[in-house]
């Protein structure tokens, strides 16, 4: 069948992929711990359900303007203000289906054939292909492992050519856990600036942060003579485990925000709206919300903890990043490759086959010699996943 240049690379999410392999498997009776998915494992918390239900009784089910409703927009504006210690203007925010289409949003309007589009790696794995999608070229730039991977201005010095439009970075990062501090994003931002080329800094865990009581840096709270063309990407499916409400929102420059707006509204029109209702009460800027925010930062970072500290006692020596936010463990598994599993891919698929439990392999991500685990899970079942990891590495080194 014949399909357009559009989508000719174009692949399933490979962590989708996984954890619906690893569904299907406990679906057929089989006892599976899936630590393949990115989303928190907490309800969505009650004042924001709430406040959409309230809004469907009411009516509020129409259509939005396409950069969503005013007092959202406001909203949002006014939390990024408090963060950056800056005014943000409610004119710069797009709200969106989720962060994903806020990014592809950005992608789409700003980049095209002949484009090269920098993406900092390891790497959340659809962002090569939303700017595949783009006709785009994504060009991969790894960071140093003794830096948690994080890239600097010599790294991107090494990659640069003369068609680099864009560069991509998440921090904190999915899948390393990495925050860049903010003189580390205020080198990469400046050296954007100087080279004009577009900044996309995609923050969608910042909430979930464990140095401090607050929000990981972000670009927002560079100096404003630090900054050449940027757009930040965040949301509220992260830190309000709201994913499947696809709230997602960009803030940029108005200019660049008319265009992000006209687009959206040829394609989903608005996001939806009882889930802009819920959103508000999320960005609302209520004691609700942030007791929501740092009860689960709380429990992330508990789990962090128990994470790390367990690596260390049931598989000694195996290197991993310690997360500094998000909720993901990234460890390297290449020291238990044998002459029948030489890749991540494969020793994930026999830890699923064998002990039942489901991870995403590095290749998603750029470097199939790494594995993710999410930890956006209970105690007991951290336990239990490292333990049955644990024992299937005891075996696979004695056979
Ligand atoms: N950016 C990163 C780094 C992510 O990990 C994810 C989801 O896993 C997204 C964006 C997409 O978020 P959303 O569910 O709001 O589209």
């Amino acid at each position: 069948m014949h399909f357009s240049a559009n989508v000719e690379k174009l692949k399933p999410s490979a962590t989708i992929a996984v954890s619906t392999l690893a569904k299907k498997l406990a679906a057929e009776g089989r006892d599976i711990i899936n630590l393949s998915a990115g989303e928190p494992d907490f309800d969505t918390p009650a004042f924001i359900s709430g406040a959409a239900i309230a809004g469907i009784r009411d009516g509020t089910t129409r259509y939005t303007p396409p950069a969503g409703i005013p007092e959202l927009r406001s909203a949002i504006a006014d939390r990024l203000s408090e963060r950056s210690g800056c005014t943000m203007d409610p004119d710069g925010v797009v709200v969106t289906a989720g962060a994903k289409q806020a990014l592809f949003n950005a992608i789409f309007t700003l980049f095209g054939p002949g484009d090269e589009v920098m993406i900092a790696a390891p790497y959340w794995t659809t962002y090569p292909d939303l700017v595949m999608i783009a006709r785009a070229e994504p060009m991969e730039v790894f960071g140093d492992q003794a830096n948690d991977f994080k890239i600097t201005p010599t790294d991107l010095e090494r990659c640069v050519t003369d068609a680099t439009r864009g560069l991509i970075i998440n921090t904190p990062c999915n899948p390393t856990g990495a925050v860049y501090t903010l003189d580390e994003l205020g080198a990469l931002a400046e050296w954007c600036r100087d080279r004009g080329v577009w900044l996309l800094s995609d923050e969608i865990y910042r909430s979930i942060h464990y140095a401090g009581d607050g929000a990981a840096p972000g670009i927002l709270s560079l100096p404003a003579e630090s900054l050449g063309p940027h757009v930040l990407i965040d949301g509220a499916s992260k830190s309000f485990a709201m994913t499947g409400w696809r709230i997602g929102f960009t803030y940029s420059d108005v200019e660049v925000t008319k265009k992000f707006s006209a687009l959206q509204s040829q394609i989903t029109s608005n996001s939806a709206t009882p889930s802009q209702v819920a959103a508000l009460a999320a960005f609302g800027g209520t004691s609700a919300a942030d007791a929501s925010l740092s009860e689960m930062g709380e429990t992330f970072r508990r789990r962090r903890d128990l994470v790390c500290r367990r690596m260390g006692e049931l598989l000694p020596g195996v290197p991993f990043v310690e997360p500094g936010g998000a909720f993901y463990l990234f460890f390297r598994v290449d020291g238990f490759f044998d002459h029948q599993v030489t890749n991540a891919t494969e020793w994930c698929s026999r830890l699923l086959q064998e002990e039942g439990v489901a991870l995403v392999p590095g290749a998603a991500f750029g470097d199939d010699r790494w594995v993710r685990m999410s930890f956006a899970t209970s105690d007991d079942i951290i336990e239990q996943a490292l333990g049955r990891i644990a024992s299937s590495v005891g075996a696979a080194s004695t056979s």
